[in-house]
């Protein structure tokens, strides 16, 4: 028999760590914001209610794909729909760090595997740096990740970071160094994570991206299971 039991999700407690996505969900100044445009009514069709919408595909909780930082968007390379779906299911860690605002770096790994009892970190880290999120509004203070930090977790062989703010390079950056650290060592990246609910500990993380073959980046319902 395969060993299928993790199937089983009643014997899990299901944390969902994603953002509401609506009207009112912030976004990077100057990136497009989620709309609705109600197309038909079920009180005038009497059928159906149907909907379209627009919005960035970096609103809410996402991940980028490579072709967000480098190469041309009509090439076909490095879309979401190429994400590794590996990357986004499996064993993963949150780290509490929160309330932090500032750059996270490989010093904060160093004192965290010394903390461990297993001295291996789970291969996709979470990173919590808030105690309450408040989606609706852009903070421009807000933690994210150093290159040198990335450099550090590619030797853990960690293949997913996430983060609970907008981006992992700060609003400041200019080159998104850390966007290209993680693509030069092929990991993912999820952002705007809501990890409030989310103790410190291991989990399984499921944030798969939606196959959006002409986007650079991809909504996400993340979530962690927890055996109960
Ligand atoms: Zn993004």
């Amino acid at each position: 028999m395969p060993d299928l039991a993790w199937l089983d999700i009643d014997n899990y407690d299901i944390i969902d760590i994603s953002l509401p996505v609506d009207s009112k969900t912030a976004c990077f100044p100057g990136d497009i914001q989620f709309s609705r445009n109600i197309t038909c009514t079920y009180k005038d069709s009497k059928v159906i209610n149907l909907s379209s919408f627009t919005m960035s595909p970096h609103v809410g909780t996402h991940a980028d794909s490579p072709i967000h930082i480098y190469g041309e968007m009509d090439k076909g390379e490095g879309m979401a729909s190429q994400l590794p779906l590996q990357a986004f299911i499996g064993h993963a860690q949150v780290i509490d760090l929160a309330d932090c605002f500032e750059p996270i770096t490989s010093k904060h790994i160093a004192s965290l595997v010394s903390s461990l009892d297993r001295t291996k970190l789970a291969p996709r880290l979470l990173f919590k740096t808030r105690h309450q999120i408040r989606y609706d509004v852009f903070e421009n203070n807000y933690a994210s990740f150093t290159p040198d930090l990335v450099e550090e977790l590619q030797k853990h062989q960690v293949k997913l970071v996430g983060i609970d703010t907008p981006s992992v390079d700060h609003s400041d950056s200019k080159g998104l160094e850390t966007h290209h650290a993680l693509h030069k060592y092929e990991m993912s990246w999820l952002e705007n994570l809501d990890l409030t609910h989310a103790k410190a500990g291991y989990y399984t993380l499921i944030a798969l991206p939606l196959k959006l073959t002409e986007l650079e980046a991809s909504p996400v319902r993340a979530v962690l299971l927890k055996k109960k």
